[in-house]
């Protein structure tokens, strides 16, 4: 396999999709030596049976919204690879969602589950319906549409999906109903459901958490921990929310937060009590992060991004690309120690390339933000034996995953002169098992 040359033909037959090309390219930089060993990879034509999806759903959803006017939207589920494992993978409402970027993430989700110890395949879904500024009715409404196509291609030994960006709690809760409804069972077709109905404990904290955990892990190789550190966190969803918080009861200190309006800076640091008002703000009152600076007068810079502000660690937790070159030079420059990607491809190619080049420790998403998907494949196992853990057991459990991904990375990703290339770690790691998987099952 010629890494470059498959990546050409990729992009000769599916143009038009950038974060696919550029989620590709990444991975087959690392892994092209490790996949030559392997003569009878290639026999196989293994690399393209990797890149392309297993199958893709694309359908029309129509709802009706508060005014009685009806609205369409594109629905859409990528079934990357279940090698390993019935698919999974969350579903994202945004704006922004098209072909192209669910299919990033659904290639990408395939190796991140691979990293994580347990049998899920890959996945994602999603739909360019904006939750921002909908009622509640018409998210019902809209979940519900979504559903009356989606519930026929998945269930708890096919496909189960989750949240991402724009479907939390709320949205699984009226995904999930409307599934049981069409189905006709109460099944783990979800994961991240409410706790009463069968979700895990610890699931809403996983990413963040396992963000952190993975973080701790890699500032020990160089004899450090979080104690006092600062860091800058972008996003203010589910991701960055628990990750400030594992970050405040570890003893250091976040000074950012963002939206996709502007940033706040809080050079005292966003403390417990600050941190339940910001939940509050998002996740009750679905406002905006300029009401922080408001509330506590602090600086809020809108549109821009936090990373031109001074601190020992980034944790970027709201969406693709959002460091690109230039602030991945600023975060270095400024003295930046650590990156540790809580979001699905924060970093751009070149930013990645900066941060490596400095020697500094960068962890990919697939390896660092990976908690998230490990407690939904905890939950698949509670619904599988109808019982439910506690949360000591679940953080016990999602603790020992980030630590082995961490291992995995090293095992893999150690270079010549001692660097950890956590991102060759990462995907040599998660494509090696996926890959004997499929070699095992025949040519399909
Ligand atoms: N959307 C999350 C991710 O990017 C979680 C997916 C899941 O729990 O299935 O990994």
């Amino acid at each position: 396999m010629n890494a470059a040359n498959v990546l050409e033909d990729l992009k000769r037959r599916f143009p038009n999709e950038p974060e696919y090309h550029q989620a590709v390219a990444v991975v087959l930089n690392s892994i092209e030596e490790a996949y030559n060993k392997h003569p009878e990879f290639d026999k196989a034509n293994l690399v393209e049976r990797l890149c392309i999806p297993d199958r893709i759903y694309q359908f029309r959803v129509t709802w009706t919204d508060d005014k009685g006017d009806v609205q369409t939207n594109m629905g859409y589920r990528i079934q990357h690879n279940n090698a390993i494992g019935p698919y999974k993978g969350g579903i994202r409402y945004h704006a922004s969602v098209n072909l192209g970027i669910l299919k990033f993430l659904a290639f990408e989700q395939t190796f991140k589950n691979s990293l994580t110890t347990l049998p899920m395949g890959g996945a994602k879904g999603g739909s360019d319906f904006s939750p921002r500024g909908k009622s509640n009715a018409e998210i019902m409404r809209f979940c519900q549409a979504f559903m009356t196509e989606l519930w026929r291609y998945v269930g708890p030994e096919e496909d189960v999906p989750a949240g991402d960006i724009g479907v939390g709690g709320r949205e699984v809760g009226y995904l999930f109903g409307m599934y049981k409804k069409l189905s006709h069972e109460f099944s783990g077709t979800f994961t991240g459901k409410g706790r009463e109905f069968g979700g895990s404990l610890v699931r809403p904290e996983a990413t963040g958490y396992g963000n952190i955990y993975f973080l701790t892990e890699m500032l020990h190789t160089k004899g450090l921990d979080i104690k006092g550190k600062t860091c800058l966190v972008s996003g203010s969803g589910n991701v960055a929310q628990y990750t400030v918080e594992k970050v405040i009861q570890l003893g250091g200190k976040v000074v950012t937060m963002s939206d996709s309006d502007g940033y706040i800076y809080d050079p005292e640091g966003i403390d417990r009590g600050k941190l339940d008002y910001i939940m509050e703000l998002k996740n009750l009152y679905r406002g905006r992060i300029r009401e922080y600076a408001e509330k506590y007068g602090v600086k809020y810079v809108a549109g821009a991004k936090p990373w031109s502000e001074k601190a020992e660690i980034a944790l970027p937790s709201a969406t693709q690309n959002e460091i690109d070159e230039e602030a991945a030079r600023q975060l270095v420059d400024n003295g930046v120690i650590a990156v540790s990607e809580g979001a699905n491809m924060p970093c751009t190619t070149e930013a990645i390339d900066v941060f490596q080049k400095a020697r500094i420790l960068y962890a990919p998403g697939k390896a660092a933000n990976a908690g998230g998907v490990s407690v939904s494949g905890l939950e698949m196992t509670q619904n599988a034996e109808h019982l439910s853990w506690t949360a000591a057991e679940v953080d016990t459990r999602l603790h020992g995953i980030m630590k082995s991904i961490h291992e995995a990375c090293v095992q893999y990703g150690t270079e010549a002169d001692g660097y950890v290339n956590y991102v060759k770690g990462a995907n040599v790691a998660g494509f090696m098992k996926v890959a004997k998987a499929m070699m095992a099952q025949g040519i399909l």
